[in-house]
């Protein structure tokens, strides 16, 4: 006696409006039933695995049928399909739902030891309204139970139920529920959410940008060293039209590069008097200005300091701090590695300091 894992992907997603089904939409570069069905291989909790869809796919010691008209009769077929298969549980999943996590297929498991019915559900977060006539009421949102999918039950149970169904139901919990069968109700998993709308769609296939930045200037003497907008005791500072500082320099290129708003320079001429002399940490606020009026959020930020001296070991965790603090991200978000030239070129010769750095961003 086995589980089996049954992948609904047969709808037709009228809610969707989309020429394309969409579960065979792209989202994060594969169609989007693939994203279940791959968790559910690598959960190991299955010896069979069932995709029932209209469109011909082929995967690998993986079965698929054809599926019905409605949720409710593809799930007919599956279960119809499975008999004489020494099935004991049977998980039914949208395909839909492309966030499934290992976790709760285990929680799930674990919960049909004791239960012939286990379905996740989430609490409702909105105040809930229902409508009679017309008549609007109020419905206390603690009474209110949003069910997901994986629905798992004992094989002979729901094969037995669905026998005798003759209505149309949107998922097999209702099933359970008109029959007066006991359902072992578990708290799910919001990020296993359900993509109904192109809008749900857009939503969750949050898009990255990435951007590169670098800068160099010269080391000399008689000038405060600045770096990551932490002044750093040094016997030279860099040279340039505002302070020089080449990581907020690069990081202002990098996160301007993801946003394909051009470069410093634009932002900044240096031959314009008005900047002269600048505190490069000063130079941030139009560019975060900039990601806060897209929408842009930091993901993260790799940075690489190419000098001999200063070492980066002393100095980072300073530099961390200031770089969050200016940008108002998480320190953790953000990565500073030191690299020396083996004392070549002028970098070698301690009379220049590189920053080279990658800003990842979401929009
Ligand atoms: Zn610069």
């Amino acid at each position: 006696m086995s589980d089996c894992f049954i992948l609904l992907s047969a709808g037709k997603s009228k809610r969707f409006k989309s020429k394309l089904n969409k579960q065979f939409i792209t989202y994060k570069n594969k169609p989007l039933f693939e994203h279940s069905l791959k968790v559910a291989i690598q959960s190991k909790l299955f010896k069979k695995i069932l995709i029932v869809s209209n469109k011909k796919i082929k995967y690998k010691n993986i079965e698929v049928i054809k599926g019905g008209a409605e949720r409710h009769l593809s799930t007919q077929k599956a279960l119809n399909y499975l008999k004489n298969k020494k099935i004991k549980n049977v998980f039914i999943h949208d395909a839909a739902r492309p966030n499934l996590s290992i976790n709760l297929l285990k929680k799930l498991k674990k919960e049909l030891k004791k239960n012939k019915a286990v379905v996740p559900y989430l609490k409702s977060e909105n105040s809930v309204k229902y409508k009679i006539k017309n008549k609007i009421n109020n419905l206390s949102r603690n009474r209110v139970l949003l069910t997901q999918t994986p629905q798992c039950f004992n094989f002979q149970e729901i094969f037995n139920l669905y026998k005798k169904n003759k209505e149309k139901i949107t998922d097999e919990a209702s099933l359970y529920l008109r029959n007066n069968k006991k359902i072992k109700f578990i708290l799910g998993d919001k990020r296993n959410i359900k993509i109904t709308t192109i809008e749900d769609f857009n939503y969750l296939k949050s898009e990255n940008y990435y951007g590169i930045g670098f800068d160099i200037h010269r080391l000399i003497k008689n000038k405060k060293l600045f770096l990551g907008g932490v002044k750093i005791n040094y016997h030279s500072g860099l040279k340039g039209h505002s302070d020089g500082d080449v990581i907020l320099h690069a990081i202002i290129d990098g996160l301007l590069g993801a946003m394909r708003k051009s470069d410093i320079g634009t932002l900044f001429p240096s031959n314009s008097n008005k900047f002269k002399n600048i505190r490069s940490k000063n130079m941030l606020t139009p560019v975060l200005k900039l990601i806060n009026d897209n929408n842009f959020s930091i993901d993260n930020i790799d940075i690489n300091l190419i000098c001999e001296n200063p070492k980066v070991s002393k100095i980072r965790n300073r530099i961390l701090k200031s770089l969050s603090n200016l940008l108002s991200i998480n320190k953790n978000l953000i990565n500073l590695k030191g690299k020396t030239v083996e004392k070549l070129g002028i970098i070698g010769k301690e009379q220049a300091i590189a920053c080279e750095v990658i800003c990842s961003l979401s929009k």
